[in-house]
């Protein structure tokens, strides 16, 4: 039996246009309540309290500032709601953070790295790798030195794992590719069963779903590097996942969405 409880975070809002990015193109006309106007999407980080250690999964998104210049525009991150002074208000200093886990290294998981010092950071290897050189098509995701700016995870020591490895007990993280080149899921016990903080492998629900139709067991999102892999490893959450009520997308901080 784990005592592992996750708090979520909210660390501000990214604004995307459902039926663009939410929806792969092929499925979008199966979802008509899917809003083809530009939206607002809290953008979570999860807390995970009662172990061995002080563990975060994502540091969350930037500044108002950043993420209206460099990424989608009109996203905001509002007074109080940067990842330390989150952390304040449940009576934490980002000091305290033992261990962060990346699920990926987009702009809106890592920022303020610099504010953990005592924490070790966790990432993908070939998360990692290519974060630090990637194509052109993603310098603002990764914000690459070539846009002028400084990179959040510029100069830090980063511990890179690969395939299934456990962080602490009751804490794994597992390979699940596609959203971007090493993304991984973080899988956590705790005393109701286990939950799997996925990143941005699954944006939201909808994205489990079958399509009879089209003969799709799950609804792929249209944000990805590989759709293969996206596929795959939306299906990987899926099989181990116990029950829906077990994912905490990084777009709803619940696991469910009623
Ligand atoms: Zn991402």
């Amino acid at each position: 039996m784990s005592n592992l409880t996750i708090r979520p975070i909210n660390t501000g809002f990214v604004t995307m246009i459902p039926k663009q990015y939410l929806y792969h193109h092929s499925a979008a006309a199966f979802y008509p309540d899917a809003s083809d106007r530009e939206e607002e999407y809290p953008v979570y980080t999860y807390l995970v309290e009662g172990g061995e250690k002080l563990l975060l999964v994502d540091t969350g998104m930037a500044d108002t500032e950043r993420a209206d210049r460099y990424h989608h525009h009109g996203s905001r991150q509002p007074e109080g709601m940067a990842i330390a002074e989150q952390l304040a208000q449940i009576g934490y200093k980002p000091e305290d953070i033992d261990i962060v886990v990346f699920t990926h290294l987009h702009w809106d998981h890592c920022f303020y790295m610099e504010k953990f010092t005592n924490a070790e950071f966790y990432v993908n290897k070939k998360e990692y790798e290519f974060a630090m050189d990637p194509i052109p098509l993603y310098y603002k995701s990764y914000e690459a030195p070539e846009l002028g700016i400084v990179r959040p995870f510029e100069g830090i020591e980063m511990k890179l794992v690969e395939g299934e490895t456990e962080i602490m007990p009751g804490v794994r993280v597992f390979e699940t590719p596609g959203h971007s080149v090493g993304h991984q899921s973080v899988e956590i016990d705790t005393a109701e069963g286990s939950y799997i903080c996925c990143g941005d492998a699954i944006f939201i629900m909808d994205n489990v779903k079958p399509i009879e139709k089209l003969h799709y067991d799950i609804t792929p999102p249209n944000r990805f590097s590989d759709i293969v892999a996206t596929w795959k490893s939306i299906r990987i959450i899926k099989e181990r996942a116990e029950s829906w009520i077990r994912f905490l997308p990084v777009t709803t901080g619940r696991s469910w969405i009623a």
